[in-house]
């Protein structure tokens, strides 16, 4: 049993090329002319698209005492409406506890729920000397990229001892460290002095960690990995500061691999006017002066990947409800639209070309995170992930129409070009028109390799 594709316009990040996609079990066999199946889709018109791949979610969270509003279902399902087939979330070591339980803890939270294929990244918070043995069996797992925190003074940072010593146990045993970069022990001030001056409203979430204290961090971070001589790859790159720094470091030979959001490519601080509860995340919001550059460093190749940061908590109940914005539980949803988004407002305003938004939001992540050629692209022995949009289709987000389960988007209103006729998920036809047309989850999780080194 098997399916063709007909006439759809193939992208890659090498070109585009007009073919047919013969699909059987969950792997494309032929890309050619005139092929033939069981069953035959005529999409002609239509780009094609390898599955998006969102390596930056948190599903089934807790913070702040309260727990995100998407769980592994309804965040996997959004996924999939959205065109991302494959996630990587976090999987976080809590004080004392072993990697392995951390990851199996996260595991037991997907059991039976994803409705696209996922993987983990492990987030070390309690550096101890197990930690280096633990890292070694978590490979073995297929997860192959850590997460260390400069910010969340307390909880999650760490220090930069222990970022020198997880960069060169990544180089030893080819792992990749992932930084969230923001000095939290400044912030921990800042915050601190605002609200000792009765600064208690949500735009002072965003004054308390200027663009100073994202830029200070990415830059040790930066002088820690070439210390160490590894790549360093860090998560939602905020600020033109940060990123001027990043392009310093480059020229001067450090490895460095970068990650942006669509929040940070779209939304500016000005949104903290009003409700801006909404937009409490960290890093925070910024100037259009740095949405303007970090869109230019997805077109000049500074930026390897966009993925969401996707973190959802209702406005009405959870982020309204607190007392102060140092209490409101930092995140916001996003995994459902990253691909309109940059269709949308990338690729149709000429910032990228197509091969470009499938390069951010798909190959170069499969290269970074362990999961090329198998996912990431549309070839020969690939899954059949694929994703078929409609570019002569318009609309506007909304949350009322949204599949993420959140009583709101910050894009709401956002024009929305292309639509997503269907999504393939290893040859399963998973999305019909927008809609999940499959009844039970099929999300299979990906055991990643080892860290190869940059792309
Ligand atoms: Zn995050």
């Amino acid at each position: 049993m098997g399916f063709v594709l007909q006439g759809g316009k193939i992208v890659t990040t090498l070109g585009i090329i007009t073919a047919d996609v013969l699909v059987e079990g969950e792997k494309v066999i032929a890309i050619g002319s005139n092929l033939t199946s069981d069953e035959a889709f005529d999409v002609s018109g239509c780009y094609l698209l390898p599955g998006g791949i969102d390596c930056h979610t948190h599903f089934d969270l807790e913070v702040a005492g309260t727990i995100t509003a998407d769980d592994f279902q309804s965040g996997t399902k959004a996924a999939l409406v959205g065109g991302t087939t494959t996630i990587i979330d976090y999987a976080t070591q809590k004080k004392r506890e072993s990697l392995k339980l951390a990851l199996d803890n996260q595991f037991q939270k997907t059991n039976n729920k994803c409705f696209c294929d996922f993987g983990f990244h492990m987030g070390i918070t309690d550096w101890n000397n197990n930690t280096v043995s633990e890292m070694k069996a978590l490979m073995a797992c297929g997860v192959t990229s850590f997460k260390l925190y400069m910010a969340y003074k307390g909880t999650l940072q760490v220090d930069d001892g222990v970022i020198y010593k997880a960069l060169k146990t990544g180089k030893d045993l080819g792992a990749l460290i992932t930084f969230h970069c923001e000095n939290g022990d400044v912030i921990d001030v800042l915050v601190n002095e605002a609200k000792l001056k009765g600064e208690l409203e949500p735009l002072y979430h965003a004054l308390t960690r200027p663009s100073l204290v994202e830029k200070e961090a990415v830059t040790r971070c930066l002088d820690l990995a070439e210390l160490a001589d590894h790549y360093a790859y860090i998560v939602h790159l905020s600020t033109e500061a940060g990123l001027d720094r990043i392009i310093a470091a480059k020229e001067r030979g450090v490895r460095v691999l970068v990650e942006t959001c669509p929040q940070y490519l779209l939304l500016d601080d000005s949104r903290y006017k009003t409700e801006g509860e909404k937009y409490v995340m960290s890093p925070p919001l910024r100037k259009q002066s740095d949405n303007k550059a970090l869109l230019a460093g997805l077109k000049n190749g500074i930026i390897d990947t966009v993925a969401t940061d996707h973190c959802s908590f209702n406005f009405a109940g959870q982020k309204n409800s607190a007392s102060d914005f140092s209490k409101i539980p930092n995140g916001a949803p996003g995994v459902e639209h990253r691909l309109s988004l940059l269709y949308t407002y990338g690729v149709l305003k000429h910032h990228i070309s197509i091969q470009q938004l499938v390069a951010l939001t798909s190959t170069n992540v499969a290269k970074i995170f362990g999961l090329y050629p198998k996912k990431g692209t549309i070839e020969v022995g690939s899954d059949a992930d694929i994703v078929v949009l409609d570019p002569n289709f318009k609309t506007t987000i909304s949350y009322q129409k949204q599949i993420q389960n959140v009583d709101y988007t910050p894009y709401e209103g956002f024009s929305k070009k292309g639509k997503i006729r269907y999504t393939f998920l290893r040859g399963t036809k998973v999305v019909d028109n927008e809609q999940i047309c499959i009844k039970h989850p099929t999300g299979k999780y990906q055991y990643r390799k080892p860290f190869k080194g940059g792309m």
